[in-house]
């Protein structure tokens, strides 16, 4: 019976050592998790005519071959549909 106590007392050593380091990964895991669904709405994409990143709720939308394009201002879409029409 001692040595349940001791065992138990051990396991209990390890969990108070043990937590604080899952708590922080479990921290972690959490404000990420919602940091990704906040993001949702604010995704950073990349203009693909000048390969600048922003925010593609500020993005202006173009449709090219059945693909949703976002560029960062109108001038990098008009650029990008006169570069497709060169090549
Ligand atoms: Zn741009």
């Amino acid at each position: 019976m001692i040595r349940f106590f001791i065992i138990a007392g051990l396991a209990y050593l390890c969990y108070r050592v043990l937590k604080p380091i899952a708590g922080q990964h479990g921290f972690g895991k959490v404000s990420s998790s919602e940091r990704g669904t906040g993001k949702i709405d604010d995704v950073m994409i990349k203009d693909p005519y000048c390969e600048a990143y922003f925010p593609k709720r500020n993005g202006v939308h173009y449709r090219h071959n059945g693909e949703d394009l976002y560029f960062c201002s109108e001038k990098c879409r008009a650029g990008f549909i006169e570069r497709k029409k060169q090549s």
